[in-house]
C-alpha cells in the first residue's frame, strides 16, 4: 500500500499497521480473481451500450410527463432497453415498484390464479416471499389465502434437486421458482448454468409450465442472464445490481410478453397494463445506473471475495468459497456468535459514507421473522449495492456482507470491521 494511504488510515481511521498489512498480504492472493470479473464487466457495459443506442436513447427522453403518464417516451425506452439486455420479450421498469418483494410478488399475483400450484425448487424462498406466499405469518392478501397451492423441494446438500422435480409436479403446478441468490441461508448462489439446467429439466417433464428466476443480486455478474436459458420471468430490485447505486427506487421484471401483460394488469389495472404509471422524471437515474451497473456489480463483488479471503483466514467458514463461481454479491460469514455479528455489523456502519455515527440494532422488520440487524448508511435508503451487511439473530449467525460501490470503500469496511473486533477481543490476526 502507497505510504500516503498508509498514513492516512492509521492516523484518521485509527487502523494499525499489522492490520494493514494482514489485510494487504490477504488481497494479494486474490488479484488474480479479479481478472475474470473484469471480463464480465466489459462484456456486459457493451451490452448495455448497445441497447441504448438500438432504441436511440436521447437527451429528451429524460423529460417529466404528467397525470396518466401516457407516451412517456423514457419510460418505454426504459424498458425496451431492459428487454434487450435481459433478451427478453417484453418489460415492466418501474420506479413505483416498491422493492424487489414487490416486483416477485407482482410477478406471482399476475400469473397465478385460484387453484394453481407454484413449486419452488430451491428449498425455502426468500423471507419476504414466505409471506408473500403465506407459509409464514398470516397476512392478508397472501397466495395461500387466495387459493393457490404451494410446494417446495428442499435442496440436497445446497443442490437443486433435479431428481426430486418430477415427483412434486402436479396436474395444476403453473409456476416453478428459482432464487438465484443465497438470501438468508448457508448455500452459494446458483450459477446461470446451473439455473439453465434446472428449467431444461422442469420444461422436459412439461414445456408449458412457467419459470420464474428471482434475480436478485445476480444480475451482470455472468456474461448470460437466467432468460436466456428459457426462463419465462425473472424479477429484481433496481437499488441492488441493476441501478447501480443511482438509481433512486423500483423494481424490474423481464419475460414473455403475455406475462408481462398480466403482470402490468396487476401492476395498473385490466386494460390500462403498461401504458400508464407516472415515472416521476426517474428515466435518467434509472438509466444512468444500468449504466454503471457493471462496474459497480462488480466493484462489489470484489469486495465481497475480499471480505470471504480475509475471514476464511481467520478460519471462519464462509460462503461462498474463496474461489467458487460467484452468481451474487453476497458474501455469507458464519461468526457463530451474536457479539461477533454485531461488532461487524457496526464496523460496516462505521464505515459508510453516510449516517456512519449510527449504530445498527436488531429490530423487527416488516416481511422478516426473525430480528434482523441491518447496517446500511447508503446514499439512497435501504440501497443493498451499496456497502451493507445484515443478519437475522439466529443460530448459526451470519452476517451477509454485500455491495460497495467502489472497491476501496468495501476495503475500508473490511479495515474497520477487523479493527471493531479486534477492539473488542472478538478475534486475533
Ligand atoms: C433482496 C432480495 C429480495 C427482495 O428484497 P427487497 O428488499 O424487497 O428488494 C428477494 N429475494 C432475494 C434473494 C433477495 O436477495
Amino acid at each position: 500500500m502507497n505510504i500516503y494511504t498508509e498514513k492516512l488510515l492509521i492516523e484518521d481511521f485509527g487502523i494499525s499497521k499489522e492490520l494493514i498489512d494482514y489485510v494487504t498480504n490477504q488481497e494479494g492472493k486474490i488479484i488474480d480473481n479479479f481478472k475474470e470479473l473484469d471480463d464480465i464487466k466489459e462484456f456486459n457495459q457493451y451490452k448495455i451500450v448497445k441497447a441504448m443506442h438500438d432504441v436511440k436513447l436521447g437527451a429528451t427522453d429524460f423529460n417529466w410527463t404528467t397525470g396518466y403518464g401516457y407516451n412517456d417516451v423514457g419510460r418505454e425506452k426504459t424498458e425496451e432497453i431492459y428487454s434487450l439486455v435481459f433478451k427478453t420479450e417484453d418489460a415492466l421498469v418501474r420506479p413505483t415498484i416498491a422493492s424487489g418483494t414487490h416486483a416477485l410478488s407482482l410477478t406471482l399475483n399476475g400469473i397465478l390464479l385460484p387453484g394453481d400450484h407454484l413449486l419452488s425448487i430451491t428449498g425455502s424462498p426468500y423471507d419476504t416471499l414466505q409471506q408473500v406466499i403465506g407459509i409464514e405469518g398470516n397476512e392478508a392478501g397472501n397466495l395461500i389465502e387466495m387459493g393457490i397451492e404451494y410446494d417446495e423441494i428442499p435442496l440436497i446438500d445446497g443442490q437443486i434437486d433435479l431428481d426430486g422435480i418430477e415427483a412434486m409436479i402436479k396436474e395444476n403446478t403453473k409456476l416453478v421458482t428459482i432464487q438465484r441468490s443465497t438470501g438468508y441461508s448457508d448455500r452459494r448462489a446458483f450459477s446461470v448454468d446451473e439455473i439453465g439446467q434446472a428449467i431444461s429439466k422442469v420444461k422436459s417433464i412439461n414445456k408449458d409450465i412457467y419459470v420464474m428466476v428471482d434475480n436478485c443480486y445476480g444480475e451482470f455478474l455472468d456474461y448470460k442472464e437466467p432468460t436466456e436459458l428459457g426462463a419465462d420471468v425473472m424479477a429484481g430490485s433496481l437499488i441492488k445490481n441493476p441501478g447501480g447505486g443511482i438509481a433512486l427506487s423500483g423494481g424490474y421484471i423481464v419475460g414473455k410478453e403475455k406475462l408481462i401483460e398480466r403482470i402490468a394488469n396487476k401492476a395498473t389495472a385490466p386494460g390500462l397494463g403498461k401504458d400508464s404509471g407516472l415515472t416521476f422524471g426517474t428515466t435518467r437515474t434509472t438509466l444512468q445506473g444500468l449504466f454503471l451497473a457493471p462496474l459497480i456489480t462488480s466493484e462489489a463483488v470484489k469486495g465481497a471475495i475480499l471480505v470471504g479471503q480475509v475471514f476464511s483466514s481467520l478460519g471462519y467458514n464462509v460462503v461462498p468459497k474463496v474461489n467458487d463461481i460467484r452468481s451474487d454479491i453476497i458474501q455469507a460469514i458464519e461468526f457463530g456468535s451474536p457479539e461477533k455479528v454485531e461488532a461487524f455489523c457496526k464496523g460496516i456502519q462505521d464505515a459508510a459514507a453516510v449516517d456512519a455515527h449510527f449504530t445498527p440494532i436488531a429490530a423487527e422488520m416488516p416481511g422478516y421473522e426473525s430480528h434482523v440487524i441491518m447496517a446500511s448508511g447508503s446514499f439512497i435508503e435501504g440501497s443493498s449495492i451499496e456497502l451493507s451487511a445484515d443478519a437475522p439473530m439466529r443460530e448459526p449467525y451470519y452476517a451477509y456482507y454485500q455491495g460497495g460501490l467502489t472497491y476501496p470503500h468495501c476495503k475500508l469496511g473490511v479495515f474497520i470491521a477487523l479493527n471493531n473486533l479486534l477492539k473488542d477481543g472478538l478475534i486475533s490476526l
